[in-house]
């Protein structure tokens, strides 16, 4: 069964975070290295372009969590879980995280992207011209990249969407490349 059947069939057809029924998209829970139907969730475009962009947050959108925070798919707790820490200011969420639970590894997962952690201990990625990169992010190569552990050369000029962050080290984010998820070094990359 095809990803987004398959997330279908387990939501409902419906967004996993908000419970809307329009604009239904898979999305891969960063870093997408999980992949997969536990990796991925069914979540509307609303959803999803304030995951991307912090400026298009609108707060109130976000009550669905109260819901959704109790879902069973470890997927949908790491994405509610990011989202709560991103609007901790406003008060409610901080009042939801402290009631959420997540196991160990779901809660490495969720911390993996870097939400949750104080701005000053924030690693920060940015490209050639010293442009902030953030999660879902488009980029461009500016020069011709070896990829490691394959025959592959990513051509300069090759546009690069929805990056992912490495927030572990601020000079590496990972994309996809031909279909193939590459890591790729943040001083070869421009914001587009
Ligand atoms: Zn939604």
């Amino acid at each position: 069964m095809a990803l987004l059947e398959a997330l279908q069939e387990r939501s409902g057809n419906i967004c996993e975070l908000c419970a809307s029924t329009e604009n239904l998209q898979v999305y891969e829970v960063p870093p997408v290295s999980t992949g997969g139907l536990d990796g991925s969730i069914l979540a509307c475009k609303t959803c999803i372009d304030q995951i991307e962009k912090q400026e298009e947050m609108d707060s109130n959108h976000w009550r669905c969590l109260n819901d959704s925070m109790w879902s069973e798919h470890d997927a949908v707790k790491v994405v509610a879980w990011r989202m709560l820490n991103r609007l901790k200011s406003e008060g409610w969420p901080q009042d939801l995280l402290g009631m959420m639970y997540l196991e160990d590894e779901a809660l490495e997962w969720a911390k993996a992207t870097g939400e949750g952690k104080d701005e000053s201990e924030k690693i920060i990625h940015r490209d050639v011209n010293g442009n902030i990169l953030e999660n879902g992010d488009n980029v461009v190569l500016i020069k011709d990249l070896k990829v490691k552990g394959s025959s592959m050369v990513a051509k300069q000029g090759t546009a690069v969407r929805r990056i992912s962050l490495d927030h572990e080290n601020a000079e590496y984010i990972e994309g996809k490349v031909d279909g193939q998820q590459i890591v790729i070094v943040t001083k070869y990359v421009k914001k587009t």
